[in-house]
């Protein structure tokens, strides 16, 4: 079964799925599908499991 949460860009609100392993990874940064924006995981809008 796939691992994913669930996360909102900062710059544009879009929510979009992540692979959970990235998550316990304070270095690991994002990108955005829609704008492109990179971020790290904590910058997030918002989580969710
Ligand atoms: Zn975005």
């Amino acid at each position: 079964m796939e691992r994913i949460f669930w996360v909102s860009c900062p710059s544009c609100r879009f929510r979009y799925s992540v692979d959970h392993a990235l998550r316990r990874r304070a270095d690991v940064t994002l990108e955005c599908p829609r704008c492109r924006d990179r971020f790290p995981v904590e910058s997030a809008a918002s989580i969710e499991d």
